[in-house]
């Protein structure tokens, strides 16, 4: 009886007419028809089933997204070759978040799925086996290592029985590579663990303060979907309120997502959840494999990954239990995605939120002006965490003016004088500069020559102490010139400082202590930075980085944060240029002083009473963040204004701005209310790559009214004849303009 009931169900449709209705990874805005594959009935078929079709003379990997009335006998209509999947992969809430984002970014449903697909699923293989990686020691290994270090510690842990690289993470932070020396010499291999199998030791929770209980207290009570904005000073304790929320989320039954940025995903945030939890987290970021990926994917999909903590395109994982989501530092740029899909993994987690009913946590001690504005408006809750937790307190700053002041490599020698001082005491320091490599720009003395990247507008910047060239925008390499190419002088020297050439000196500079860089030159393997600052422990030391340092790392003994060279940073066109500056400010001093040990920052500068920096520091970020929202706000700027980008870029000069004049014209002629059109404009880096670049901005006080305009120029823009001498893209919600 249940079976026919479930049968007088489904939509009537006379199944000689039912065809397979496939969204297929090409550019075009819309579904492809397919008869079912060997003369099966297209009903038969999974909705959110992969499928592998004929293309033109191609074959291609899809998704059923319907099964459709259609005429299976027309000449035009292929036969599908196979189909991949018994149970639907893409289903229920993700197939309808996942159409929304389609729409939303107006960018075709085969498109949105195939980049929502882990590779391997995408490409049609069978879904993997979900164990997790584990490592085992082969019979009579350990007595065949006698030197004490890391390979034998590793062979006394594994001698035990086989171990998750979870645990390994935990017991011996670093091992992999003893683990790679061991698997070369046979002592070593790998294996598959049963992840809800895993042992997974635990730790205690501290008792949360009553901030922290409050806010606790207030996710708990959410029925449903609802949005948070946490909002906590750094150190304040937020990692511990989402770790209650999460705990009492998988006392429910139910499965919790966790997004952090591309550079937050350390080693020791892993550990800690695993060790609070007690389950196994499942990580997903960019240092996995393809096979990787779609094991974590999948675990999700089966239900039996209950934690799965990851960046940007975790937030397509398939939650069949969901029960919470977070989104740690929120304002983190790295959750936009910027090119092919560009979608922004912080927006979607509230849309799949809200479809899944579950409440989300947005998280950070610097909010972006556009949650903090929709927290204003009564859309999110607001939970404020004021103070730093445990006995932390909040660092001292001070601005150091270098108005006239002789640098060493960018230094003062009041600051040379202060980490002198603070290594001297056994600390640790923290020198912030955002620019990778030796120098700038390489210059010739004698004639104003200046080595420019071929292909773009900009200046190469000097890497490997004035050896070597690279363009940080096309990744261009090449030796550095013995001479000048324009008047044969000798006089090249290289301008301005990186962080190469800060190491450097810091070395010269102090011999007897640890200087370690870290950016993501130095940091290019994934476990580089955890090894590294392992290795350096609590002894005193420097370390020199770019914002690969400003999160993630609780490191105790770090007491002295000096900023040096953010003066470039003040006086961007950017509209956004002053937040990220404000919140990588916030952030890096944050580093400072997160245990027992006060903490100091230094912030050396030529604009002392910059307003930004004087608000900042007398007001403190949301001091800082209500001046701007009142800017934005009198500038009809996001978030008072909805914007959408037109990018476009040819060889030549002249094509991209023929193509978006032919957009101007679209967009003027939607009709659309309120809707301003500006452009065509030279992007902000003209020329890239060998490209000449433009754009189109377009924008609107209404969501609406923009996504409306959006609806009905996008067909005329995809069929201009102009479009087709060119590259180009459309960005909602654009953060880089
Ligand atoms: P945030 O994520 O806000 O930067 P964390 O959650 O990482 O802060 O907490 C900062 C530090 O304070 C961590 O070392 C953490 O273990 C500690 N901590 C957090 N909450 C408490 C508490 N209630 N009691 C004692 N220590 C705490
Ligand atoms: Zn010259
Ligand atoms: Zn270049």
């Amino acid at each position: 009886a249940k079976l026919v009931a479930t049968v007088a169900r489904l939509p009537r449709m006379s199944s000689d007419r039912a065809v397979l209705r496939v969204a297929l990874p090409v550019p075009l805005a819309r579904l492809f028809d397919y008869r079912a594959p060997g003369g099966a009935h297209a009903e038969h078929a999974a909705v959110g089933g992969r499928v592998r079709v004929p293309f033109g003379s191609r074959e291609l990997i899809g998704v059923v997204a319907e099964v459709g009335d259609g005429d299976p006998s027309a000449r035009e209509t292929r036969e599908a070759l196979d189909l991949l999947d018994v149970a639907p992969l893409l289903h229920g809430e993700l197939l309808g978040s996942l159409q929304w984002l389609s729409r939303y970014v107006h960018a075709p449903l085969g498109e949105v799925l195939a980049t929502a697909l882990p590779a391997d699923l995408r490409q049609g293989q069978p879904l993997p086996d979900t164990h997790i990686a584990g490592w085992r020691a082969m019979a009579g290994a350990l007595e065949r290592v006698t030197r004490d270090g890391a390979p034998r510690r590793l062979l006394a842990l594994l001698a035990q029985g086989a171990l998750s690289e979870d645990a390994l993470d935990d017991l011996q932070p670093g091992w992999r590579t003893a683990a790679r020396g061991l698997a070369k010499r046979g002592l070593v291999e790998e294996l598959r663990i049963d992840a809800t199998a895993a042992p997974v030791a635990t730790q205690p929770a501290p008792v949360l303060n009553d901030e922290q209980r409050a806010a606790a207290e207030a996710i708990a009570g959410i029925d449903g979907f609802g949005a948070v904005l946490l909002d906590g000073v750094t150190g304040s304790g937020k990692t511990e309120v989402y770790l209650h929320a999460i705990a009492q989320c998988l006392a429910r039954g139910r499965q919790a997502l966790v997004l952090v940025p591309e550079i937050g995903l350390a080693p020791q945030t892993l550990a800690r959840f695993r060790a609070r939890l007690g389950v196994p987290v499942h990580a997903l970021h960019s240092g996995l494999n393809d096979t990787e990926r779609a094991r974590v994917w999948t675990a999700a999909w089966r239900g039996e990954a209950r934690v799965i903590v990851g960046t940007r395109s975790a937030i397509f994982t398939p939650l069949p239990h969901a029960g919470l989501i977070v989104v740690d530092e929120e304002h983190d740029g790295s959750y936009k995605q910027q090119d092919g899909i560009r979608y922004h993994a912080r927006d979607f987690a509230l849309v799949r939120g809200k479809a899944l009913g579950v409440p989300v946590v947005l998280g950070s001690a610097t909010p972006s002006l556009e949650s903090l504005q929709n927290a204003h408006a009564g859309r999110y809750a607001h939970l404020r965490l004021m103070q730093r937790a445990g006995n932390a307190k909040p660092p001292s700053v001070r601005v150091l003016d270098i108005r006239k002041r002789q640098l060493d490599a960018g230094l003062s020698n009041e600051l040379i004088a202060k980490l002198e001082a603070t290594l001297q005491a056994g600390g640790q320091a923290l020198v912030f500069k955002n620019r990778r490599g030796y120098a700038p720009v390489l210059l010739c003395h004698d004639c104003g020559w200046s080595a420019q990247c071929k292909r773009c507008e900009a200046p190469m910047t000097v890497h490997a102490a004035g050896r070597r060239l690279q363009c940080h925008h096309c990744g261009a390499r090449q030796p550095a010139p013995q001479a000048c190419p324009d008047c044969g002088g000798l006089a090249l020297q290289p301008q301005g400082v990186g962080t190469e050439r800060l190491e450097e000196r810091l070395i010269e500079r102090f011999p007897d202590f640890n200087v370690l860089r870290v950016d993501r030159g130095s940091t290019r393997r994934r476990d580089a930075l955890e090894t590294l600052l392992g290795e350096l422990g609590a002894q005193p030391g420097v370390l020199v980085g770019t914002q690969m340092l400003a999160k993630g790392h609780d490191l105790p003994n770090l007491t002295l944060v000096a900023v040096v060279g953010i003066d470039e940073g003040l006086f961007s066109a950017d509209f956004r240029a002053g937040e990220k500056l404000a919140q990588l400010l916030i952030q890096v001093a944050g580093r400072a002083g997160r245990a027992e040990r006060p903490g100091e920052v230094w912030l050396q500068t030529h604009h002392p009473e910059h307003p930004l920096l004087q608000t900042l520091i007398n007001g403190g970020y949301h001091a800082f963040a209500d001046a701007e929202l009142a800017l934005r706000e009198a500038a009809g700027f996001p978030p008072f204004a909805h914007l959408a980008l037109v990018r476009a870029e040819a060889k030549d000069a002249a094509s991209p701005l023929a193509f978006l004049e032919v957009a101007k014209a679209a967009f003027r002629e939607c009709g659309v209310a309120g809707l301003e059109v500006h452009g065509p404009l030279p992007a902000p880096m003209p020329r890239r790559a060998g490209f000449q670049r433009s754009q189109l901005l377009v924008s609107s006080p209404q969501r609406r009214a923009l996504q409306a305009a959006l609806d009905m120029a996008m067909p005329v823009l995809r069929d201009a004849p102009e479009a087709r001498r060119l590259r180009w893209s459309l960005d909602v919600d654009p953060v880089d303009l």
